[in-house]
């Protein structure tokens, strides 16, 4: 990969989103980011990231309507949906892709699928149990 001048933040940014257990949003990398490097700006890292899902190396979620959140992809090339908690942003795998027969039936009609996204939001039962 080539070497930029912000491959300082970038480093900080993958290791904060490596260890955390739950996807994370800008506000809370910030958070963490500016114990290591107290001078670094928000837009430095909005720019960070978009690099990052640029390379495929973090993956994104809405969740709450309006938050983003991000999270490190463990194989560049996995291909997972995710059932997602709004509270505590657990993230469960859904054990298969659901949409395979449904995507040969559209490619069947001569057209070509890029890509599919789904994402499941909801209250995990630990949430729902303490609510
Ligand atoms: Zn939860
Ligand atoms: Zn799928």
């Amino acid at each position: 990969m080539p070497g930029g001048r912000n491959t300082k933040q970038k480093q900080h940014i993958i290791s904060i989103l490596k260890n955390a257990d739950r996807p994370l949003s800008i506000n809370e990398i910030y958070n963490k980011i500016i114990k290591h490097l107290p001078r670094i700006a928000k837009s430095t890292i909005y720019r960070n990231i978009d690099l990052l899902l640029e390379n495929n190396l973090i993956e994104k979620f809405h969740l709450n309507d309006s938050e983003i959140f991000y999270r490190f992809k463990e194989h560049r090339n996995d291909h997972a949906h995710y059932i997602i908690c709004n509270e505590c942003k657990s993230v469960y795998n859904l054990p298969t892709c659901p949409i395979r027969e449904i995507e040969a039936s559209i490619e069947a009609e001569g057209f070509t699928i890029k890509e599919h996204q789904i994402q499941i939001n909801g209250i995990c039962k630990h949430c729902s149990t303490n609510m």
